[in-house]
């Protein structure tokens, strides 16, 4: 079975250090706040060079607060990518603001430029940037809307850990960004955790106040906040698995490449395209193709796993029915019945990437597994 994803072959390849990292944790009882939480942040930042990382429970949390520390007028528009994961725009509607969907780039499928100015009125206050499959934004685009209308830039990088935008890494553009580390992202911990970064010392300690209670010290609360901690085990866990991002980045790259040069020459199969500004980090490696889930069953029989992602674009939710954008002639209320995610990450081996490039060449090229000739 070629697997989607594989955190057990993973964690077997750091056993040691993983196994060491948890027990000095456990050994000093620092499972809240503490040193190892410390660390890890002071790690993150330095990674993506940005001045301030706060730790906190889950990426869904980080959007949130990170548009709780912009402080905005209540109902205020914020702008959210209609092809994304929910969590982009739920944190939107929970802070009492309103989702206005934009369409995505066909090629790259991250927010679409144009689309957006046509949606910008003097109530948009916000852009999430969602560095989509890996993929970053076009971030000199969306800067010079944001300076235009006067408007934050959130960066969800919640995809995209190590990405590069004209050389700098996702995290450290935007007003302030959030990253996710549920166990299957490119970062992930052993259970629930997330972070916002930014370079505004400001909206770090607002964040860093809004996810402890609003409060710096132990018992001096400043405003209501709620609880939202990354824990001492996770961040001992992030700092092991920090380490070897590079060298499965790398991996991830090398994969996306053989399937961009492999599959190349098969016309039914719509390929990612890698903007000339962007590094993508391949969180997902994502083709369009017409009969998409009769090829996933095809690699499914020839014991390949794939994803859908996402299956159903956000404004045709049945909880964004309200925002009457499930009808508008958008390519993502288009493309969600075409998107079909190939296995990558660093678990793949050579034999296995062989195999899904094969079957998927072999779908297409013998009359006996067309679809239209069966
Ligand atoms: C995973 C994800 C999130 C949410 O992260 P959690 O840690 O699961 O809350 C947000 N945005 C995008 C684009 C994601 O893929």
């Amino acid at each position: 079975m070629v697997k989607f994803l594989d955190l057990a072959a993973q964690y077997q390849s750091i056993k040691q250090e993983i196994d060491s990292a948890i027990r000095d944790v456990i050994e000093k009882s620092a499972f809240i706040g503490g040193e190892y939480v410390s660390k890890f942040e002071q790690e993150f930042a330095d990674y993506i060079n940005a001045s301030h990382c706060v730790g906190v429970a889950n990426g869904t949390d980080a959007i949130e607060i990170a548009i709780e520390s912009l402080n905005l007028p209540k109902g205020s528009e914020i702008i959210v990518p209609a092809n994304s994961f929910i969590a982009s725009s739920e944190a939107v509607t929970r802070q009492g603001h309103k989702v206005v969907f934009v369409d995505c780039d066909p090629e790259s499928y991250v927010i679409s430029i144009e689309d957006i100015r046509k949606r910008i009125t003097l109530n948009t206050k916000v852009i999430i940037a969602v560095h989509l499959y890996g993929h970053p934004c076009d971030m000199d685009a969306l800067q010079d809307i944001a300076k235009q209308h006067r408007l934050y830039i959130i960066e969800d990088c919640a995809q995209s850990h190590g990405a590069e935008y004209k050389g700098r890494k996702v995290g450290s553009i935007g007003d302030i960004a959030a990253f996710s580390f549920y166990p299957g992202k490119n970062l992930g911990a052993y259970g629930d955790g997330g972070a916002i970064s930014t370079n505004n010392g400001e909206l770090a300690k607002k964040s860093r106040m809004i996810a402890n209670h609003g409060r710096i010290a132990k018992y001096d609360h400043e405003f209501e906040g709620r609880n939202s901690r990354l824990d001492g085990i996770q961040a001992a866990i992030l700092s092991v698995k920090l380490k070897h991002l590079p060298e499965w980045t790398d991996k991830r790259i090398a994969i996306a490449d053989s399937y961009l040069t492999e599959l190349n020459d098969i016309p039914q199969i719509a390929l990612p395209i890698r903007q000339k500004w962007a590094k993508q980090v391949y969180h997902l490696f994502v083709i369009r193709v017409d009969d998409r889930d009769d090829l996933a069953k095809y690699l499914a029989c020839n014991g390949i796993q794939s994803g859908v992602h996402y299956p159903i674009s956000l404004p045709k939710l049945m909880a964004y029915s309200y925002t009457n954008q499930a009808s508008e002639n958008l390519y993502a209320n288009k493309f969600d019945s075409k998107l079909l995610s190939l296995p990558i990450g660093e678990h793949l081996t050579q034999e296995e990437l062989k195999k899904i490039v094969s079957t998927v060449k072999k779908y297409f090229t013998s009359r006996e597994h067309s679809p239209k000739l069966r």
